[in-house]
């Protein structure tokens, strides 16, 4: 007897009963080159498969509605009917009954079918005048194709669940299938569990192997679902152990402690000319409780556009000033950079805070001069744009950094800011954004980051109303801006396009001219959009300010943050082809004063669903409904960020319906990384490696030692 010494999992493909080095490297090009490699290549889903049935069984089976079924017999006849659209008739015949078999669109059948081929029909048969009919069904030719070979061919099969691979032209899915099918059982066998027994008890899960045996090749639908749990669950797991680990990372070495009192804190609300929201009130507290301790914040503070996050930014930033070190806040322009300045800077008068400007159009000279005061703590609140880590800029103690509307800031920029600090400890982070977050979302690539939400806007905030308007009356559009324009007020046209194109959207420059020589001629107009430079953008953008421009036509550049109290009306062109959640963020921009704002949004929805959707914007100005709408129109494969975000697909868990799943995944993390944060247990190398295999460059993980 031979005894192999290769454990069966690393055996290669190649010395596989059947399969030569040709072959071996064809299943290579799928990266399938070890039994190993077959048994973690998993199927994306799985086929039900009829059990065959006689013809003359299922002349009685089949209900004139229609049902699936699977026959397999000999072509008797085959009749093609020409014309723009051949259609190709096919007589099957198993001895008990004939079945005919239609195809439409598909003349190459034609050649394919002969009299005398064998082969199985599967697919909807349909009961039509005393024969039975199959429209287009799946076709496999059987053997050679004649009636003496049929004694070789495979048993009539029963109905069963088949696996489907991804696969390629020459190695195909059943291949796969086949290929794996001896040595399923064994391979299963070899596989070791990393999950403690403690674990799989508690959830109900099946152990590793058995998921795997099953997955590939299930009984039943409820051994397959078992299966999918395990292999859901190890995938979520395996993702949020990375998390707590990064989180475990991040928080060691410390921060600063910036402490709060009653006092303090009234004093801080005394700088705002409102009174904070309850809300308001609410995430500043759990930001304050954060800053009261060691472990370095990591929080995201989330509130619709105008919600006020920037008085609950300031209002941290303060409680650094008061424990004497200093804050940083970065804005992705340099446009809402000075924003916050102007807006920080009026909140701050008469304090005795030194707020200053870092962005990329300082000179050298005001660089340095800045890089001195913030070294020697002359600074208390520096205000920038990306500037603040590129620069060679050091702080005495920075303790706080703000991160306004940025979703992607991520290890290594926590790292810069850290090695910028002055002083060996993690700044704590705030970071602020006006998109809401869908749960899963923040379960899974923000997991390490706790939310503070505020959901309602300051009760003074003026409502917006949005119209409908199909573009044939875009004229009263027009005209109702040329009136509020001529009461002092400014407005925003905003176009889809910045070029004209094949596509017949209004763009930026023919918009603006068709406006300046017609509906608004004589007032004041001029364009933006994303292609003009930084600082013609600005230097644009702070005439509007400063009232020097009536309206602005431009493209979705205007979006982000920019807040012009004067701003009140807002179109927007060709509605129907922006994103809910955009639309929100447009009208956002307007009304941000003491009068209404006012959103036209001109467009013609050619479809039921596109008319929904505008009318759902119409309806409603809570910014997370919206959010929760616009996903489940677009769909989760759009779920935003999760794709750029480098991290590893998941292949059998899928966030839409395994959110209690993650949840689940999410707890066992935490608490196993509370017991065991190295992973360094004999019995968790696998899941370390495998960690580190998945995770580990994404995260910066290091060697988690
Ligand atoms: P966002 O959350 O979109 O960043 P901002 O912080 O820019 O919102 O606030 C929008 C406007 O609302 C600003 O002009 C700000 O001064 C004002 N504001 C903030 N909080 C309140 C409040 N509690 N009461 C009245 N106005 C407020
Ligand atoms: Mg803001």
């Amino acid at each position: 007897m031979e005894v192999s010494a290769t454990p069966i999992l690393e055996t290669k493909v190649e010395s596989l009963h059947g399969i030569g080095p040709a072959r071996a490297l064809l299943f290579a090009a799928l990266e399938l080159r070890t039994v190993g490699d077959l048994l973690r290549h998993l199927p994306f889903r799985h086929e039900f498969e009829h059990a065959e049935e006689e013809v003359a069984a299922a002349a009685l089976l089949v209900p004139p509605e229609g049902a699936n079924l699977a026959v397999r017999g000999e072509i008797v006849a085959v009749r093609v009917t020409p014309g723009r659209k051949p259609r190709i008739e096919a007589t099957l015949s198993d001895g008990s009954g004939t079945v005919r078999l239609v195809f439409f669109n598909a003349p190459w059948m034609k050649s394919k079918f002969h009299p005398g081929l064998r082969g199985i029909a599967e697919g909807k048969a349909k009961s039509r005048s005393g024969y039975i009919e199959m429209s287009n069904p799946k076709w496999t030719s059987l053997a050679s194709g004649t009636a003496e070979n049929a004694a070789t061919e495979p048993a009539s099969r029963e109905a069963r669940l088949r696996p489907v691979y991804a696969a390629s032209e020459s190695v195909s899915s059943a291949l796969i299938e086949q290929t794996l099918a001896p040595l399923l059982l064994p391979a299963c066998a070899a596989i070791q569990d990393p999950l403690p027994a403690a674990y799989r008890e508690l959830h109900a899960l099946p152990i590793l192997g058995d998921a795997y045996r099953a997955f590939h090749a299930p009984r039943d639908l409820d051994e397959l679902a078992a299966a999918r749990r395990r292999l859901a669950y190890d995938e979520l797991l395996t993702l949020q152990l990375a998390v707590a680990i990064r989180r475990r990372l991040r928080e060691d070495g410390g921060a600063s402690v910036l402490a709060t009192s009653p006092r303090l804190e009234r004093e801080i609300f005394a700088r705002f000319p409102f009174k904070l929201t309850a809300e308001q009130v609410r995430a500043f507290h759990e930001i304050a409780t954060d800053l009261g301790h060691s472990t370095p914040m990591n929080r995201l503070l989330q509130g619709d556009v105008g919600a006020g996050k920037t008085a609950v930014a300031l209002s941290a930033m303060l409680l650094a000033k008061s424990s004497g070190a200093q804050s940083a806040i970065m804005a992705p322009t340099e446009l809402l950079a000075e924003q916050h300045l102007r807006s920080i800077s009026k909140f701050l008068e008469g304090s005795n805070v030194r707020v200053a400007l870092l962005t990329g159009s300082l000179s050298a000279s005001q660089r340095a001069a800045l890089r001195v005061k913030a070294k020697s703590g002359e600074i208390d609140m520096l205000i920038g744009t990306h500037a603040l880590l590129t620069d060679a800029l050091e702080f005495q103690h920075l303790a706080l950094a703000v991160i306004d509307e940025q979703h992607r800031f991520g290890v290594a920029q926590r790292a810069v800011l850290r090695s910028k600090s002055g002083v060996d400890r993690t700044p704590h982070m705030l970071v602020m954004t006006a998109t809401p977050i869908p749960r899963t979302l923040a379960l899974t690539v923000y997991g390490d980051l706790d939310v503070s939400v505020i959901r309602a806007k300051p009760m003074d905030r003026q409502k917006i109303h949005t119209r409908l308007l199909p573009s044939a009356r875009a004229d009263e559009a027009y005209q109702f801006l040329r009136t509020r324009i001529e009461q002092g007020e400014q407005a925003f046209i905003v176009v889809p396009a910045v070029e004209n194109s094949d596509l017949g959207l209004k763009a930026v420059a023919t918009h603006l001219t068709f406006l300046q020589q017609g509906a608004l001629h004589g007032l004041r107009l001029a364009s933006m959009h994303g292609q003009m430079k930084s600082e013609e953008r600005d230097a644009t953008m702070t005439r509007f300010l400063n009232h020097e421009l009536d309206a602005l036509v431009a493209t979705v550049v205007i979006e982000v943050g920019v807040d012009v109290p004067n701003a009140t009306v807002m179109v927007v062109e060709h509605a129907e082809r922006f994103g809910l959640a955009q639309l929100h963020q447009l009208r956002g921009r307007v009304g941000r004063g003491t009068k209404g704002g006012v959103a036209i949004l001109i467009g013609d929805a050619t479809t039921d669903d596109g008319h929904a959707r505008l009318e759902a914007i119409r309806s409603t100005d809570d910014g997370f409904k919206i959010a929760e709408l616009d996903l489940a129109i677009r769909g989760p494969g759009e779920f935003f960020g999760a794709r750029q975000s480098g991290l590893p697909p998941f292949v059998v868990a899928d966030l839409t319906r395994d959110l209690p799943l993650l949840e689940l995944a999410r707890r066992d993390a935490v608490a196993w990384i509370a017991r065991s944060p190295r992973l360094a247990a004999p019995e968790e190398v696998l899941l370390r490696r495998k960690i580190l295999h998945l995770y580990g460059e994404a995260f910066g993980l290091g060697d988690v030692a």
